[in-house]
This record gives structure tokens, C-alpha cells and sequence, in this order.
């Protein structure tokens, strides 16, 4: 009895917006942007934690949240025991490998023997392994795109939705790797009523992207 979902929400960048929004539209209240950590909401068993993206996966695993929204490149690239159980539609993505802009391109073997800088070498190495492509991962956390152009990089593999970052970076984008969009994750183990109230949730979330399309 009285279970409240935990919910990890990222506090501040891409997904958050969208994510405030989406509960808004639910009918399920709570503050937000007031430098909290945490908020509950005043008319649904659900508490608010506000995190870093890259940490969610991590605390949906280890039970400290039930729920949490993250992209699915972050999902995949942490390699959480995690479920996946909505696609949520929005920031929408794609995990792609760009070349200086002047670079000749005639496929991926062109990348056999050269340095790839990236945030994402779990991403990136399983697909040059399933292409049978043999590069140098080097894994950096922010401004890959500068990588070529300071000499540490031949290629970047990089998140890109309009373009315009690889474009003033002097690169090209030429194989895209992953798409991604936000997810709604979930702990495997949690109790019944957890799952109850996830329930809940999730056909609330329905209604709402059905009164959209
Ligand atoms: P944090 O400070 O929480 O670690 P961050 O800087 O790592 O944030 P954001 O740039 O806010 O992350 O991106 C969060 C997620 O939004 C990404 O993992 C990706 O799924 C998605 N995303 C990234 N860039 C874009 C973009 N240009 N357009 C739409 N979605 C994007
Ligand atoms: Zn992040």
C-alpha cells in the first residue's frame, strides 16, 4: 500500500522539456526548475528525481528509480538491465560518423586503420565489429567534433538532428549508425504495485499520444 513511483527525469538539456511536458499533458503535476534533486507530485503517487541523462539507466538498475526517460543512444551505450517499455517520440536523433568536409569518402573500409573520436564506443564498436571494420576508438565526454580538426581524430562519430554543429566543425556527415528517440525505461523487478501505478502511467501516456495523431 501506498507505493510512489520514482521517476528519474534528466534536470536540465534535450530530453527535459519534452519530458515536463509529457506529465503535464498527463495530468500528473509537480515542480520542476526550482534547483531541487527531487518534487512530489501533488496529484499522483509519483516522486520526481531530477539527474544527469547518462546517470538514469544506472539508478532504473539499481532500483533507486522505477521509471526513467532517456534516450535510447544512452540506453544502449550504458548497457543497463533496463526494460524499455514506450517509445516516447521526441528528441528524435541519430548516432552518426562524419569526415572533414574536403575528405574523398568511398565507403566504411576507409576507416580501416584510422582514429574515430566518439562519446559513444560501445555504440560505435559494436557496429564497426558487425561491418568488419578495424579502427581506433578514442573515447572523449564533450566537443568531439573538434577532434579532426586539433589532429586527434580522422572521423567522429557523433549524436546529430539538424546537421548545423558538423557543419560549422568543418565535417561532413557520410553513415549514420543508430536512431534514436526518447524512451521511457523501467526496473524489471519492481513490485506489484509499482507495476500498477506503471500501468497507469503508460495509459495515460497512450491518450495523449492518441489525441496527438
Ligand atoms: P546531461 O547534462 O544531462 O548529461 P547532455 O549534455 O549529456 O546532458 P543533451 O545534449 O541534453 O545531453 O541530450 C540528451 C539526449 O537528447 C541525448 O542523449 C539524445 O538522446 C538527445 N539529443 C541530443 N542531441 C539532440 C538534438 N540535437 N536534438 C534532439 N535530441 C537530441
Ligand atoms: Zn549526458
Amino acid at each position: 500500500m501506498n507505493s510512489v513511483l520514482r521517476i528519474a527525469l534528466q534536470k536540465s538539456g534535450r530530453l527535459s522539456e519534452d519530458s515536463y511536458q509529457l506529465f503535464k499533458e498527463c495530468g500528473i503535476r509537480f515542480d520542476y526548475g526550482t534547483g531541487k534533486l527531487k518534487s512530489i507530485s501533488s496529484n499522483f503517487p509519483a516522486e520526481f528525481l531530477f539527474l544527469r541523462d547518462d546517470d538514469i539507466p544506472g539508478y532504473v538498475e539499481d532500483g533507486v528509480a522505477d521509471l526513467g526517460i532517456v534516450g535510447e543512444n544512452v540506453a544502449v551505450e550504458t548497457a543497463r538491465q533496463v526494460q524499455t517499455i514506450h517509445k516516447l517520440g521526441f528528441s528524435k536523433c541519430r548516432l552518426s560518423i562524419a569526415i572533414p568536409r574536403g575528405t574523398d569518402w568511398a565507403g566504411l573500409s576507409d576507416l580501416e586503420g584510422k582514429n574515430i573520436a566518439t562519446s559513444y564506443p560501445n555504440l560505435l564498436g559494436s557496429y564497426l565489429a558487425e561491418q568488419g571494420v578495424q579502427a581506433t576508438i578514442h573515447e572523449i565526454s564533450g566537443s568531439v567534433e573538434i577532434a579532426p580538426s586539433i589532429g586527434l581524430a580522422e572521423a567522429v562519430c557523433d549524436i546529430v538532428s539538424s546537421g548545423s554543429t558538423l557543419l560549422s566543425n568543418g565535417l561532413k556527415e557520410v553513415e549514420t549508425i543508430f536512431r534514436s528517440e526518447a524512451i521511457l525505461i523501467a526496473n524489471p523487478q519492481m513490485n506489484n504495485e509499482r507495476q500498477a501505478l506503471t500501468e497507469q502511467l503508460l495509459f495515460r501516456i497512450k491518450a495523449v499520444q492518441a489525441a496527438k495523431n
